[in-house]
């Protein structure tokens, strides 16, 4: 299957993606791609971000990905091994590796492209009740896991 092509000047958004793996379980962005790749084609982030903080570029950025339905052009997506407990329950399951590598990579990219979009995978879910918030009852899934506008801020982007 060929991979869509887009302009990569033209991005719009940043989602932020878990790969929904157990907490402390050492997936590798290969295994993460394998699996992408059987369900969707392609792979589906532009980078994986492993428990050690390991940033592994998984498509380009004039790749379209195939992370966030319905909304994958000028959407660059990142995803960090992890989100869900042994129980399999979600949980912010980022260490602190991961964490850091994830606000390096906003940061660049933000550095690019000043008005890029970051949010959620939960946060594309429909606002049901149309009073202009997701709120956690409209979330399709928890992905990533976390509150990324909270998390934002709290690094002063
Ligand atoms: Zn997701």
């Amino acid at each position: 299957m060929a991979i869509a092509w887009m302009n990569a000047q033209a991005l719009r958004y940043l989602t932020l993606h878990c790969a929904a793996t157990p907490e402390g379980r050492d997936d590798k962005a290969g295994a993460v791609t394998a699996w992408d790749k059987a369900k969707f084609g392609q792979p589906s982030y532009h980078w994986v971000i492993e428990l050690d903080g390991t940033a592994v570029r998984t498509l380009r950025d004039d790749q379209r990905g195939a992370h966030t339905g319905g909304a994958n052009t000028g959407n660059i997506g990142i995803c960090y091994v992890g989100g869900v407990d042994k129980a399999g329950r979600p949980k912010d399951t980022r260490t602190p590796a991961q964490l850091a590598t994830m606000e390096r990579l906003v940061r660049e990219y933000r550095a690019r492209f000043p008005r890029l979009i970051v949010r959620g995978h939960r946060d594309w879910s429909p606002d049901r009740d149309r009073d202009g918030k997701i709120e956690p009852h409209e979330w399709l899934k928890a992905c990533p896991c976390f509150d990324v506008a909270a998390w934002l801020r709290g690094i002063g982007l």
